[in-house]
């Protein structure tokens, strides 16, 4: 198709949760769109992730309900309709990781938090559990603290990639948009190979790519930021399923460790549990080199679950940005972030948790479809890709 123009409303760049949950949003509203992927879908952050569906409460461990923690309270049960094949992006038949998570920490770590998961602010949000129906994990006389259950649930990753990349195959390519390809003129015209794509909107959901992309285009009034993490797996044959995060106290919002729990896809190791651990372990690990973090994660595991053998695990890191829009002060964003300039909308959901919070930001500013049909293009299609673990 040397020189031949297609025309379609929308084209995506980026095929992380953002790119792809909006593929599949806007062609349920018969937008024709096509979504290119750099390298491999769920790319950076989304394969990273913890998974972890979010009803809010995370962002009220400082005791007091915020703008982020009730920004996310609508989104475990938006996410739940989907699993049920009742919402917006058909997910039926994708079974969570874990149905609720959990709260905990060491005996009389919580002080005034305790209170605060009591009341009646969180009715229904918090609910503390009995020591018979604690996590397996924690079913030890050596642990004497709290537990509490949430509505939050955690998914596999790779597999709501690939339902997502499977809902919508045919639109998906494995093409690095570049700056200098892009026309932006009213319209979006970007250069292919072969062809000249002719769209009315291009949607930049490229995670960290959307630094060079903005900078490219010249989208000066919209900027990124980076939030560092580095993150610990851990291997050990006998480890049992847990989910949930262990709470510093009242005096740090942030949990201690974040943990989640995932069937390995190591070379050797395939098959076995794995723990995952984010938290303040992989926010303050950032200094660290991946010896200290190791050692690091070492003994937080062997001062928090003494016991549980930890002469047996092995341990691995894993650096990753998260990638956002900027906030003064290096701050985290409450919400998901799409805004428009000329053409171009810029968007980054800031939590997988929020890509339905996204894809409404996105809808509002879209106008309605006008190139219904879909246009097969001369491009190879992008694959997969791999967690930190070799799911
Ligand atoms: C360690 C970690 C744990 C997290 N845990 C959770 C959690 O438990 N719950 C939660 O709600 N959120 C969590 N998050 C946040 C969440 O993962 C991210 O907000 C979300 O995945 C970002 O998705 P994205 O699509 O914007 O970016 P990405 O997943 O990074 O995808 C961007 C894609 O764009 C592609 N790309 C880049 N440049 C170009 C280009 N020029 N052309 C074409 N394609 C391009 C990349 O290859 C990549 O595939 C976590 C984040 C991290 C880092």
């Amino acid at each position: 198709m040397p020189n031949t123009t297609i025309q379609i409303d929308i084209v995506i760049a980026g095929g992380g949760i953002a790119g792809l949950w909006l593929l599949n949003v806007l062609r349920s509203r018969d937008y024709s769109v096509v979504l290119l992927e750099a390298e491999r879908l769920g790319g950076a952050q989304t394969l990273s992730s913890q998974g972890i569906i979010h009803g809010g409460m995370k962002y009220a461990l400082g005791g007091a309900l915020t703008p982020a923690s009730e920004a996310l309270s609508q989104a475990p049960g938006r996410w739940r309709a989907c699993l049920k094949g009742t919402g917006e992006v058909d997910l039926s038949g994708l079974e969570p990781l874990c149905d609720r998570f959990h709260l905990f920490a060491g005996a009389g770590a919580l002080g005034r938090l305790a209170a605060f998961f009591a009341s009646k602010a969180l009715r229904g949000r918090v609910e503390q559990l009995d020591g018979r129906d604690f996590p397996k994990a924690l079913r030890n006389d050596s642990f004497r603290g709290p537990v509490y259950r949430l509505e939050d649930f955690v998914l596999d990753t790779s597999a709501l990639v690939e339902r997502l990349a499977t809902l919508a195959s045919g639109c998906i390519y494995r093409h690095s948009l570049t700056a200098d390809a892009c026309t932006l003129d009213g319209n979006v015209q970007v250069r292919l190979a072969d062809c000249n794509l002719s769209a009315n909107r291009l949607i930049l959901a490229a995670g960290d790519g959307n630094e060079a992309l903005l900078e490219g285009l010249g989208l000066a009034g919209i900027a990124m930021q980076r939030r560092p993490l580095h993150q610990v797996t851990v291997r050990h044959p006998h480890l049992p399923p847990l989910f949930g995060h262990w709470l510093a106290g009242a005096g740090r919002a942030e949990p201690r460790l974040t943990i989640t729990t995932h069937r390995d896809g190591g070379e050797s190791t395939r098959g076995g549990l794995l723990w995952y651990l984010g938290g303040q372990l992989a926010t303050d690990g950032v200094g660290r080199s991946e010896e200290e973090q190791r050692r690091q994660a070492r003994l937080e595991l062997e001062t928090c679950f003494p016991w549980m053998d930890w002469s047996l695990a092995t341990f691995e890191t894993w650096r990753i940005d998260r990638a956002e829009p900027f906030q003064p002060a290096g701050l985290r964003p409450d919400h998901a972030f799409a805004e428009a300039s000329g053409p171009c909308i810029v968007c980054w959901p800031t939590k997988l948790t929020l890509a339905p919070d996204l894809g409404d930001r996105v809808l509002s500013l879209l106008p309605p479809p006008e190139y219904p049909s879909r246009i097969p293009l001369n491009l190879q299609p992008a694959a997969v890709g791999r967690t930190p673990w070799g799911a």
